[in-house]
């Protein structure tokens, strides 16, 4: 790391107080207890790590069990970004054998369809539909980024979003089917994530920089840190500023629900606000087209904002903890009675899909586009 870098990081870390308002917020502290699991402690080992008198592997595995979940910055009162922190100490560490797993399976979206197949015909659904139209014809020109979830184990959620859009009047096209880069970042390859970031810089480049939205709240996060990622690429800035979460967009652009079947309700429904959506504040908007759909009957669960425990490939990494995080918010969904939970993150969703089956409830996970445009009866089956 440089001096400059170095020193960055330093007032940083000085900047903490160890005051412990942050241990609330954590979901790895919460259900172990333990100081090194909480953002202070974490920030501690940086410390001492950064001062040398750490070693890496001293400090690996409580880097690596932080979800990077962003809870703690919010109730931090010196705001220090500890996720951001964390996951800079991992790209200085390096990624290890797991990130080659990583970089090998997400660079390439021909292995992620194959990967794609495979996992849907474990889970029983069927053949995936057709890609989005090519529709550049309407005024409002919109490139729709999927990501990879959506592109590959969500293909109805895809087609069912450029649907939305394009009843929303916009011209729609698929900007790219790459991942945006996030599960490189996340598991310490910055540089294998600046490559994914590269090539979805020339896709949009090469569409003459449009609109850009996305259904997932994570993509949409991680498109807005192109900067960091690439910091001497210009386009990389004027991107991040074009990027929309679905239903922030659909608010922008007066969008209501379309003409048609309505669900013959009260339908009771839930939602999960991913961690991405609350740090942009894009999740209040998925939040409200909730409430103002027709037929349904809106039911928050306690904790909807807080984190489900999936956090991309975390979950699969950090099994126990993982699935102690996700049967709090289990038992919050089944306390609202709800059928229907809805999250704007295609991994959220694999969790809590997982979360169900774990706890036997008897609640569907859907998307947003799910709710918009209904093929078929949502109580029957949503979504799919
Ligand atoms: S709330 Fe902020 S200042 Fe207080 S202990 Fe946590 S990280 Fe440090
Ligand atoms: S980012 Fe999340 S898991 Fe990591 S220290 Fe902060 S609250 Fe805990």
């Amino acid at each position: 790391m440089n001096e400059e870098r170095e020193e960055h990081e330093e007032r940083e870390l000085a900047r903490c107080t160890k005051c412990g308002f942050c241990l609330p917020t954590c979901p790895t502290y919460g259900v172990t207890g333990a100081e090194t699991d909480s953002p202070r402690g974490r920030l501690e080992l940086l410390s001492r790590r950064l001062g040398g008198t750490l070693r890496a592997r001293e400090v690996r595995s409580a880097l690596n069990e932080c979800l990077l979940c962003g809870s703690c910055t919010a109730a931090c009162p010196q705001g220090i970004p500890t996720a951001r922190m964390v996951r800079r100490a991992k790209s200085r560490e390096g990624a290890g054998l797991f990130g080659l797993l990583v970089r090998g399976v997400f660079s390439h979206p021909e292995f992620l369809r194959v990967v794609g197949r495979f996992s849907r015909r474990a889970n029983g659904a069927g053949k995936a539909p057709g890609g989005v139209a090519p529709d550049r014809a309407s005024p409002i020109r919109v490139a729709y980024f999927p990501g990879c979830s959506h592109g590959f184990w969500y293909p109805e959620t895809k087609v069912a979003t450029g649907n939305v859009l394009v009843a929303a009047g916009a011209g729609v096209w698929e900007l790219s089917p790459l991942c945006c880069g996030l599960p490189l970042w996340a598991a310490g390859d910055r540089e294998g994530a600046a490559a994914l970031a590269g090539r979805v810089l020339t896709a949009f480049r090469a569409a003459g920089e449009p609109t850009v939205v996305t259904d997932c709240a994570s993509c949409a996060a991680t498109l807005r840190e192109y900067p960091e990622l690439l910091p001497r690429e210009p386009a990389a800035v004027r991107l991040a500023a074009k990027v929309w979460d679905l239903a922030a967009f659909l608010a922008e652009t007066g969008y209501e629900s379309p003409p048609g079947p309505r669900i013959p309700g009260p339908l009771a429904v839930t939602y999960h606000q991913p961690c991405h959506a609350r740090q942009s504040g894009e999740g209040e908007a998925t939040r409200r087209l909730l409430e103002s759909l027709p037929g349904v009957e809106y039911r928050e669960a306690k904790g909807y904002d807080a984190c489900c425990g999936g956090a991309g490939l975390w979950g699969l990494r950090h099994a126990e903890l993982s699935g102690k995080i996700l049967a709090r918010k289990m038992a919050a969904f089944a306390a609202t009675e709800a059928g229907l939970v809805v999250t704007s993150c295609p991994a959220c969703r694999m969790q809590l899909e997982r979360g169900v089956r774990r706890a036997g409830l008897k609640l569907a996970v859907g998307s947003v586009a799910g709710m918009l445009v209904r093929p078929k009866p949502l109580w029957e089956e949503p979504d799919r």
